[in-house]
């Protein structure tokens, strides 16, 4: 994760050298790091310290007018910084855990200086701060033992080619020429006495505060800012009963999409794996067994490399971030609560939140105690085991499937229906697939009490469960129960009623114009809190995007919520664009809706012999209107690849006959939508004998 500095950036950094601009000796780096481009010379690099020497090396820094040791705070200080949180994933990557260490050193200091005992320039910056009497702390980065990969990620932070970089306030102020400036333009000062926030308009200290720093916060705060506009983003993870945090980037990147698909993949992979001995590969079937430790440790230290790149983005946007929970405490003002309790207060024009949901809970006894949410699973040190995973959502389902393809004994518990709000027959479809693929379904029966019957990791697990229409009592045990129950908007707990926002009292969602604006004009909303609304990750943008520039940049296009295609990652993956065919039917009358369907067998699983007429493609068109599209249904592989594709053309009105007069592809699976021909009306076959 290497973000390249800007063109223009580049250009003039070439030109003059930065060496030349720092004044520092060629002798002091050996060699320039790999991340310095041609013509650029840093003040950074140093033979490493042998570990003998290290110990001495730790030279007391000035930490905010007191002595501190680096060796100590080091770590004490990255833990911190993060609210200990992915330390998991820290203490695995190194390169985390520099990314950390820095940040710490920035969070916790009112005057940073990361600087070279050897860099004139470094001294003089040292020797600027003490004349104004301001305390700082300095890490020398030729000191300090991970000095060269330090000055890699601080490149990546700051984009900064020498020493020394400052930060006042958490605010980056740059090298040595750039603090000067600074200095004589008082904003350093100014930085200082105001605690870093200079007063956007006489009455706020920002244009826009942002609470929420998942997909739609980002996505608007940067919008915002390339517009000129000052904004804040709080994020703030509060944690899991089981004590599960993360980092910065909401549920998308940490507990949601990204994690799925990629333990989904390893689900995947192990289906190919077994069809790969009836294309020739051969293999010790004992040999092959799977790591949940290794894919588990693999996805957290891809997840930690996002958390830092949205950290990186952000500054670079000069989007200021507080990691700090946002609550509203009156008219266009938030207290912002760090991890440790400290409260800043700050006024804002306008707001967005953007807070997204949060796993529910059943509510009966030991549900918090023993079970895990989709917020735990991801990250789970040890392997779940035999698993038991209640709800029927896609989340449910989708977490049941790749469990069960990395060869875990799964359980469903289904109170009612599978996949509510999308199309049944689809849902019904995915269900027996899983069901022939290994997982156990109880239906209607929902637990009454969880118990825990022996310690461990996985421990063992007691459930007891009631049939829905309470006749029959049941109970099994299990070594994980994984709650996928439904989610709760984040909305009753960050002060709206201090400011008067609506929400609906039942679902604690944030009803909102077209223009996601709230009923308190200054407020607005997106993404998973919104009522009535998708909740995906490329919603979440699009609305927040669209929202910065209808504030900012003068634009008028709204977020268009029709339409959108989605897909579940369940073992046989299911896309969908529009309307399922119960609401199609009840919406438009059975008469006036033709609905084109077929199975089909995907080629690459015809030498397996596996499968056979379970992938089905369907479309239903709106006789009255031209059999134009109106709901698209795929499940089989890359569904969700076909579904973008065909989305984009349902988007522009795509009609039965323009889909027969579409050539398609051979031999991929989404040609069948180009040779749709039976109709559901007709009963005819549409079992599928060959390609
Ligand atoms: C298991 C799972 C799988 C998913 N898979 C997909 C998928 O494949 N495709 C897809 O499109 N979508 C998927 N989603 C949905 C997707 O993750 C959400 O739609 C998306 O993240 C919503 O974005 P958001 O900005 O509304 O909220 P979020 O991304 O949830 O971000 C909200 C952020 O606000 C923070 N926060 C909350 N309250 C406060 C506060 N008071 N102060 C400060 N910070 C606060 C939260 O900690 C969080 O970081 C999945 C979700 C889950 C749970």
């Amino acid at each position: 994760m290497r973000s390249e500095p800007r063109h223009g950036e580049l250009g003039e950094e070439g030109q003059s050298g930065a060496a030349g601009r720092t004044g520092c000796p060629p002798e002091q780096g050996a060699a320039p790091p790999s991340s310095v481009l041609p013509g650029h010379r840093r003040c950074l690099w140093y033979p490493q310290l042998s570990a003998d020497k290290l110990e001495d090396a730790f030279i007391p820094l000035l930490c905010s007018g007191k002595i501190c040791s680096a060796t100590e705070d080091y770590h004490h200080e990255a833990q911190t910084a993060n609210n200990g949180q992915a330390i998991t994933a820290s203490c695995k990557n190194k390169d985390t855990d520099l990314q950390f260490k820095i940040q710490a050193y920035i969070d916790k200091n009112t005057v940073m200086i990361f600087s070279n005992t050897a860099c004139s320039l470094s001294a003089k910056v040292k020797e600027l701060f003490k004349s104004m009497s301001v305390p700082y702390c300095s890490l020398e980065l030729d000191q300090t033992e991970d000095g060269q990969k330090l000055q890699d990620v601080l490149y990546e932070l700051t984009m900064e080619t020498s020493v020394p970089i400052v930060f006042v306030q958490q605010k980056q102020i740059g090298d040595y020429d750039k603090t000067l400036k600074a200095h004589k333009e008082g904003k350093i000062q100014k930085l200082l006495e105001t605690k870093g926030h200079d007063h956007v308009q006489d009455s706020y200290d920002y244009d826009l505060i942002v609470i929420g720093g998942g997909s739609g916060g980002l996505a608007a705060s940067k919008e915002a800012a390339k517009y000129g506009k000052k904004v804040l983003v709080l994020d703030y993870v509060t944690p899991t009963p089981q004590g599960t945090r993360w980092g910065l980037g909401g549920t998308c990147v940490n507990v949601g999409c990204i994690p799925k698909k990629l333990m989904h993949q390893a689900a995947l992979l192990g289906q190919a794996l077994q069809d790969s001995r009836k294309f020739g590969w051969q293999f010790e079937e004992k040999a092959v067994k799977h790591s949940w430790e290794t894919m588990t440790e693999a996805v957290q230290n891809y997840i930690g490399s996002l958390n830092w790149g949205y950290r990186v983005s952000l500054r670079e946007k000069k989007v200021t971030y507080e990691n700090a929970f946002g609550e509203f405490v009156g008219p266009h003002t938030i207290k912002a609560t760090n991890n440790k309790g400290k409260e800043k207060f700050y006024t804002a024009e306008k707001f967005l939140i953007a807070t997204g949901e949060r796993p529910r809970y059943l509510g009966v006894p030991g549900d918090k105690e023993y079970c895990i949410s989709s917020d735990d699973l991801f990250s789970l040190p040890y392997c779940p085991g035999k698993t038991l995973v209640v709800g029927a959502s896609y989340v449910a389902l989708e977490c049941a499937g790749f469990l069960a393809g990395l060869g875990l004994d799964v359980t469903v518990m289904v109170r009612s229906i599978l996949l509510r709000g999308f199309d049944q027959e689809m849902a019904n479809k995915i269900g027996e697939h899983m069901e022939e693929h290994g997982v156990k379904f109880i239906k209607e029966f929902v637990p009454t009490k969880v118990e825990r019957i022996e310690e461990g990791t996985p421990g063992k697990l007691k459930v007891i469960a009631q049939s829905t229409d309470g006749r029959e009592i049941i109970e099994g045990a299990y070594n994980t129960v994984l709650l996928a129950v439904g989610r709760d908007a984040c909305t009753r707990t960050i002060g709206l009623d201090k400011v008067g926002v609506k929400i609906n009292e039942r679902s604690g969602k944030i009803p909102v114009s077209d223009e996601e604006q709230t009923n308190v004009p200054y407020i607005y909303a997106i993404g998973d809190v919104l009522e009535g609304k998708l909740e995906l990750t490329p919603v979440a943008i699009q609305a927040g995007r669209l929202l910065a520039r209808r504030l900012y940049a003068g634009a008028t296009l709204k977020c268009d919520y029709v339409n959108v295609p989605t897909t579940v990652f369940t073992p046989l993956e299911y896309g969908a664009c529009g309307f399922s065919e119960e609401t199609a039917l009840e919406k438009f009358g059975e008469e006036n809706i033709e609905v084109y369907h077929s199975y089909f067998w995907p080629l690459e699983w015809t030498v397996p012999s596996r499968d056979n007429n379970k992938c089905y493609a369907k479309i239903i068109c709106n006789i009255q209107d031209n059999e134009r599209v109106i709901g698209f249904h795929v499940l089989g592989p890359n569904a969700g690849e076909v579904t973008q594709g065909f989305s984009a053309a349902i988007k522009c009105g795509l009609t039965k006959a323009q889909l027969d007069n579409t050539i398609g592809i051979h031999p991929v699976c989404a040609e069948i939508f180009t040779t749709l021909s039976v109709t559901k009306r007709s009963g005819g076959n549409i079992l599928q004998s060959g390609c």
